[in-house]
């Protein structure tokens, strides 16, 4: 069953490439740790609107300082495309190895959605999702694969864990959607220098779906083709069967679309047949910790082999 995805915008269908070469031993993704690493995230203040957002922010920040990260945030307003009312928004980035010649992004939207358009309930459609996929998920598997990486990578290749904030703030019908990255496209010069001139980013949302099916994305495959096919012929070679061989018929715009803006081609990786997407059901018990070690080993041996 597929959803009526407003994100939508082009159409586009092609079959995969064959399985890589046998990647080495994969890194320890354990789903128990990542699943309470969400359960702990859906404690942290992150829905737009929230007046505890700022020591939501700060927790964010001191997690990634925790890890070795140098932390930079990239504060800026953003508004209601339904109305105009102003939100406080923070981006937070996390450095590894600045000064490494060779830089690469990872991201994802920390904030939750403060609307619930598609829930069944009307009455409620003015309430926050709790957003465990949407929101969430993704933050987990970065913070897994911030220290996993930091290991294993070489000296010369340091990286940026961007959390955007303002993903959600956007309407069906207004646009809005990727103010966190769209702001970063149009002040890359308020970002880390490093994270300016990565060479590529990763994009993971909505990740943690317990029944995850992730497809190829059509601006991906035109932002970075053989990211892509890396991705994809990795987690062949993993046998991990979410990743499957093929295309959704819509391209999406999220934060990878303005990652590519500012100069580094991007791509996403998004299970987008979720039918709690915007809704209440958008729970910890939507999610699987499996899911998401799935996704954190495919990027990880794709940038470590
Ligand atoms: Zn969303």
């Amino acid at each position: 069953m597929r959803r009526s995805w407003i994100w939508g915008l082009l159409l586009c269908a092609c079959r995969a490439a064959a399985p890589a070469k046998a990647p080495r031993a994969s890194a320890d993704f354990d789903p128990a740790r990542l699943l309470a690493e969400a359960a702990a995230l859906l404690r942290v203040p992150r829905t737009l609107g929230d007046p505890n957002r700022e020591r939501g922010i700060a927790a964010l920040r001191d997690r990634l300082e925790a890890m070795g990260a140098t932390v930079h945030t990239q504060p800026f307003t953003g508004y209601d495309p339904d109305g105009g009312a102003p939100f406080a928004l923070t981006n937070v980035y996390g450095v590894i190895r600045p000064k490494a010649p060779r830089q690469f992004v990872l991201a994802t939207h920390f904030d939750i959605r403060p609307w619930a358009e598609s829930d069944p309930d009307p009455r409620r459609h003015d309430q926050p999702i709790p957003g465990a996929n949407d929101g969430t998920s993704g933050v987990a598997v970065l913070f897994a694969l911030l220290p996993a990486l930091r290991d294993s990578l070489d000296p010369g290749t340091g990286f940026t864990i961007a959390l955007f904030d303002g993903e959600e703030l956007g309407r069906p019908g207004h646009g809005g959607y990727c103010a966190g990255s769209m702001y970063f496209a149009e002040h890359v010069e308020e970002a880390p220098p490093s994270m300016a001139r990565a060479e590529f980013g990763i994009v993971l949302d909505m990740v943690g779906d317990a029944e995850l099916t992730i497809a190829r994305e059509p601006n991906s495959s035109r932002h970075n083709p053989a990211l892509v096919q890396r991705l994809w012929e990795t987690a062949a070679a993993l046998g991990e069967r979410a990743f499957v061989d093929a295309t959704y018929p819509h391209a999406i715009t999220d934060d990878h679309v303005f990652l590519t803006r500012a100069g580094i081609p991007s791509v996403l990786l998004i299970d987008y047949d979720y039918d709690a997407w915007h809704t209440h059901a958008d729970d910890l018990d939507r999610i699987s910790g499996q899911s998401m070690a799935t996704v954190a080993r495919v990027v990880f041996e794709t940038l470590t082999q």
